[in-house]
Formats: C-alpha cells, structure tokens, sequence
C-alpha cells in the first residue's frame, strides 16, 4: 500500500489554470467561502482585514487534508510520512523566502507571528546589543507590539525608549526621526505600515537613515505583507516580522526575516527540543539559524497552510490585486469624505488597506454594533496602537480595512451603514 502523500504545489497548479487574468474581484470572492454568507437577511461585508484576513478555499482545504492524510512530527521521523511532513514544512520556508526575496531560506524563522518575531529580536539580538544607558527608537504610528516589547527591553537593561512622531496626516516625521539618532542607539523599530492609519512608512528612507548611522533596523510589516510587494533585499532592512493570518494564511503562524549574519550570532530564544546540537549537563551547543530559534514542535500544518496562502497569492494576479485595493481605499475616501460628521482620521499621501474615522460625539463602539445590525463588519477601538489615539486626543476610531476581495459594492454598503449611524443619532 502506498501511503497518501498532500501536494500543496497541486493547489497553486489548479488554481492558476482556471484564474482569469486580469484580476477579477468575482472569481477571487468565489474563492472565500466565508465571503458567501448573511447575516439577518444580509450579504456580509467583511472590513476587518486589518484584523485578520479571510482563507482561500485551497488552504481550508489543504489543513484538512493534512490532518486527514499526513499528520506526523517533522525533522525526527525516518518513516514517509513525516518525510512528507517535513519536506512540506521546509517546502514552505522556501516559498516564503522567495515571496519577500530573503537571499537565504535560513533567513526565515517560524514564529507564531509579528508578535512572537518582534519579542524574538527583542529577547535575542536586543538583549545582546542593548545595555545600561543605551537607546531604542520607535515610533508614534506603532502598533502596540512594536512599543512593548522594546518597553520591556529597555527597562530590563536600563535603557531608554525614545519615539519620533508623527504629524497630523498620520506621517512619520523622519527628521525628526534622524535627530533621535545618537551615538548610543542600538536599533530602530518601525511600522511598514500603520494599522490604525494606514500610512505606509517610507523604510527605504528609514533604513538608509539608519545604516547611515550604523543602527540596524527591525520593520514590524503585518500590515504591509498584504497589500504591497515586499522585497527585504531591496528594503535593506536587518528584521522584517508578519503574520500568516495577515495574508490570507492560518492563525498561529508568521515568520521573522533576520540578516544570516545577524541570526548566526543571535543567541537561542527559547530552549527546547529540535533547537541544539549536543546536550550534556555541563555544555550545550546550538543549532544553526533557523532552527536555533524553533524550539518545539512547531504548528506544522499552519507554517505549510501558510506557504499555500503563498501559493495562491503568486497564482493571483497580485499586481492587479493590490491596485484593486488601491482603487478601492481613494473610492472609500471619497465616499466617505462625502458624508457630513465623518472625519477620515489619517490623511497620509501614500496609504494602504485602512480607513479610519468618528463621527463626532457617537462612540466607536456604537458606530461598529450598528453597522453589525447591516451584517457589515468593521473594527473600533484603538487598535493597540494608543498613542496614535493620544495624538489625535481620540480614546478609538472606527476603521474599515480592505483585501482584494471587497468590492466599491461593500464600500457603498459601508456609506449607507454610516449614514444609518448618523440619522439614529441625529
Ligand atoms: N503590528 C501590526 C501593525 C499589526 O496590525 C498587528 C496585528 N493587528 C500586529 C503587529 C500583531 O500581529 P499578530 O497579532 O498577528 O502577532
């Protein structure tokens, strides 16, 4: 009996065949069953990509098949299918490294996401380059996992957290971002892009910036992997943290992009099986990057569900995915700078997927339960970015976030809903 095998090549073969070119908003929808749903009566409109993206069928499809037919422990196993496994999981390593154009796969370490990567640069490269009285820089825009971590950092080893602004439209202020810069700064965090604003960073500005000064840089790119091409090379950045969840991909799975060379002197970040090279009681030695930094068995059906996230992304149209997107933020603006009470809340020049506003007095929270009563589906809050909201003096927004799969449809929904909110409150 030969044993079954889950190709997750097949899914990206299939569906590049019947894929229309260019892209086509009501075939990629067809694609996300979750898409085909109502609620009271109502097509969903789901606004809350920023939140977490929806999955195609092909990686429903592939994490079933992979628990079903090749479920086993990776790296250990002598027996097919934890070869299979295993191949797959590596399979997906090097699919993720081509997506951002890494120049090695081993510049890939699984994490659980940008949370996870950004506290392993933190907990690793961080506690070996920061000491007493030295500096970290970061930004206003930030989501809170690219301040926290770097909080904690600092406090542990007695250095100082400092932070550039932003200004009124939602931008990095980068001069004064560069002022920040002494000569005791040992890295800058940053945003590619913001969630709460949708502001895209200029990180080849930040980056040139920084090795000017020979301080390395982290981009926190949840945002970004999205809705841009990303190019780490071409960034030049030393760390680059998403999430899989972020890019149409499972929950519990990202990846951190590091330099080999900064990996390769990174002591480990968690201790455990899979990440040594000899244990004794008296000396240990460590794996090579990745698996230095992968101790435990890892989510191994959602690092491979995530490469087919990849895989549908490149048998995609992306080039026309992410100007659907585009065409889909200027028309949302548009629409909703229309409306008499709505202030758009970040009004930077280059943006991507997000669209923040208030309406006045009424409450986010309200804005969102009402807009739910339409089945329409958007975030409020703060976003886990406070002091963006302390800079605006807002305690939250209502932000709508855009995939390639919404439609100008979905956005006049959205104008109507708001439009509900107003007159209810009027
Ligand atoms: N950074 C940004 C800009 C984000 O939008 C998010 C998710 N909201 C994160 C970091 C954290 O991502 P995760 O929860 O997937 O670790």
């Amino acid at each position: 009996m030969s044993l079954p095998t889950v190709s997750t090549e097949k899914s990206a073969a299939a569906i590049n065949e019947d894929r229309p070119t260019p892209f086509d908003v009501k075939s990629v929808r067809a694609d996300f069953p979750i898409l085909n749903q109502e609620a009271a009566g109502k097509s969903l409109v789901y606004l809350d990509n920023a939140a977490t993206t929806q999955k195609p069928q092909s990686v429903i499809d592939y994490l079933n098949r992979y628990y079903a037919l090749q479920n086993s422990n990776i790296h250990r196993g002598v027996y097919r299918l934890s070869e299979a496994a295993t191949e797959a999981y590596e399979g997906a390593r090097h699919k993720i490294q081509r997506f951002i154009n890494a120049a090695d796969h081993r510049e890939i370490v699984f994490t659980r996401g940008t949370t996870e990567s950004i506290n392993l640069v933190a907990e690793t490269f961080g506690k070996m380059r920061v000491g007493q009285g030295d500096e970290v820089v970061v930004t206003e825009l930030e989501h809170h996992s690219n301040i926290v971590p770097w909080y904690l950092l600092c406090r542990e080893q007695g250095a100082v957290l400092r932070h550039a602004p932003i200004d009124d439209r939602g931008d990095v202020d980068l001069d004064a971002l560069e002022g920040l810069i002494t000569d005791r700064t040992r890295l800058i965090a940053i945003a590619h892009v913001s969630n709460s604003l949708g502001t895209v960073v200029p990180i080849r500005n930040v980056v040139d910036i920084a090795h000017g000064k020979e301080v390395p840089v982290v981009i926190d790119g949840a945002q970004a992997l999205p809705h841009l091409p990303v190019d780490v090379q071409d960034l030049g950045c030393d760390f680059y943290a998403f999430s899989g969840h972020k890019v149409f991909g499972p929950t519990g799975i990202g990846a951190l992009y590091g330099r080999y060379d900064l990996l390769k002197e990174m002591p480990p970040y968690q201790g455990g099986g899979s990440m040594i090279q000899k244990v004794t009681f008296d000396e240990i030695t460590f794996a090579d990057p990745p698996t230095r930094f992968e101790a435990g068995t890892p989510d191994i059906a959602g690092a491979i569900g995530f490469g087919v996230a990849i895989d549908y992304l490149n048998a995609l149209d992306l080039e026309g995915a992410f100007n659907h997107e585009h065409d889909l933020l200027d028309y949302a603006a548009r629409t909703l700078d229309e409306i008499d009470g709505l202030r758009i809340i970040g009004t930077a020049e280059h943006k991507a997927g997000v669209l923040s506003f208030d309406l006045g007095d009424i409450h986010p929270h309200d804005i969102g339960t009402i807009l739910d009563q339409e089945s329409i589906a958007i975030r409020t809050g703060h976003h886990c970015a406070q002091p963006v909201m302390a800079h605006y003096d807002i305690p939250a927004t209502a932000r709508a976030s855009f995939a390639f799969y919404n439609t100008r449809e979905d956005i006049d929904r959205l104008a109507l809903g708001v439009r509900k909110v107003l007159d209810l409150f009027r």
